[in-house]
């Protein structure tokens, strides 16, 4: 198989989730616990909003053809009442933010821009009718589609439902997602290891990512090197709604990942990627269409693992979350120092993004299974394939972690 670009590869994940998927099935929740989840349902506006028209300011309802002005003050209507007259020539009525404006008025002159003298109140100048009053129906009207299926609910939507009065939510269910390390190295985080072996840091670092994406992880005991035991690991792991496979996926005469995949009729889309860290990644899907399993063997390495869940596999599970976007950010900041790559890779680098956000600078590290170096970065640096040097002050592409 021809080795892919990030963007095609990237591509490839959208493409074939989109198409393959199936919706989760859903749940209700209540209030408290929408947030992050994935809406189900349609939400629509259960009254005007606002139900009346409503002052934005505190100051004088008015009629706009009255001004400029002195008017007389016949009475005051606050947030939670509504005023029982009418606003008529030369009058006026004070007015608190968020309550009705009074019938006859139809602008609202914030205090600021106001004097009073006893009941009278005077006002330099003119006024548009409209000024500082949001209409009825002006933000939504009744009945009218505010939220929409296969969004994850932020802190707004959850206004959005409290303001409409509901209490209880429909939500997709949380997709289960396999996590399976491969290799005779790697030993479970409690055990001992020899100084040859390695503790299993993949698992757990997938599966905080895993939760974090949206998915529910499940972390299966690490496979070893054989065709046997790899085959009985992965036929656990395609139970679930996702297989996340670490290791095993490099060119070495003990990676036999996709030799089993291939075994269990898996299609690849792709099994190369012209990037650093995670140029072995590997995508694809055992079984046909309601019964499919989509899989990534992500290659071992910590960083490579990290950044091509990042990258590819996180897509893959918001999308089987049930959500519509999968957006992956990638905004600008300038470099703080000179920096050079081999041309011909997109390269995903430790970096240290500043506070503001404006500015990154390059962690140094020893390559990708340098885990304490990835602690110190906030972010990746994202190199062009086709540019080999950067300036001092230049603009590049950054990936937070
Ligand atoms: P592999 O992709 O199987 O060739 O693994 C490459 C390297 O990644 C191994 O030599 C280990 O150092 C490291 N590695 C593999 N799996 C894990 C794991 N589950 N946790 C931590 N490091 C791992
Ligand atoms: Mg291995």
């Amino acid at each position: 198989m021809a080795a892919l670009t990030f963007n095609e590869a990237r591509a490839a994940v959208l493409e074939k989730v989109r198409a393959g998927r199936v919706l989760p099935s859903s749940e209700e929740v209540a209030l408290a616990d929408a947030a992050g989840r994935v809406l189900a349902e349609t939400i629509a506006a259960d009254r005007d909003s606002p139900a009346l028209s409503r002052s934005v300011r505190d100051g004088y309802a008015v009629r706009a053809i009255d001004l400029p002005g002195r008017l007389e003050i016949v009475g005051e209507v606050r947030a939670g009442e509504r005023f029982h007259g009418e606003v008529g020539p030369r009058q006026a009525v004070e007015i608190m933010t968020g309550a009705p404006v009074p019938a006859g008025a139809d602008a609202v002159v914030m205090i600021e821009h106001t004097r009073r003298e006893g009941t009278v109140v005077i006002i330099d100048d003119a006024a548009e009718p409209g000024l500082a009053i949001n209409p009825r129906g002006s933000e939504a009207a009744a009945g009218e589609a505010i939220l929409h299926p296969g969004k994850r609910l932020d802190y707004a939507d959850v206004a959005m439902l409290a303001a409409f009065g509901r209490e209880r939510v429909k939500v997709y269910l949380r997709p289960v997602v396999a996590i399976l390390a491969t290799g005779d190295e790697i030993v479970a985080v409690g055990e001992t290891p020899e100084e040859f072996q390695i503790r299993n840091s993949n698992a757990h670092s997938l599966a905080a990512q895993v939760t974090r994406a949206g998915g529910t992880p499940r972390i299966l005991a690490v496979a070893r090197d054989t065709v046997e035991h790899t085959r009985e690991m992965i036929g656990r792991g395609l139970e679930a709604d996702l297989l996340l496979l670490s290791g095993g996926v490099s060119a070495g005469k003990y990676d036999v990942v996709e030799e089993v995949l291939a075994e269990f009729g898996a299609e690849f889309y792709f099994d190369r990627v012209r990037i650093q860290p995670g140029q072995p990644a590997v995508f694809g899907r055992v079984g046909g269409k309601e019964g499919g399993r989509f899989f990534f063997g992500l290659p071992g390495n910590p960083a490579s693992t990290m950044v091509t869940f990042e990258i590819f596999a996180r897509a893959a599970l918001q999308l089987l979350a049930g959500e519509e976007e999968c957006a992956l950010h990638m905004p600008w900041a300038r470099l703080t120092e000179r920096m050079q790559h081999r041309i011909g890779l997109t390269r995903f680098l430790p970096a240290r993004l500043s506070a503001e956000g404006g500015e990154v600078t390059p962690v140094h590290w020893h390559g990708s299974g340098d885990v304490p170096a990835l602690t110190r970065a906030n972010a990746y640096l994202v190199t062009d394939p086709e540019r080999a040097e950067y300036e001092r002050g230049d603009w590049i592409r950054v990936l937070t972690k």
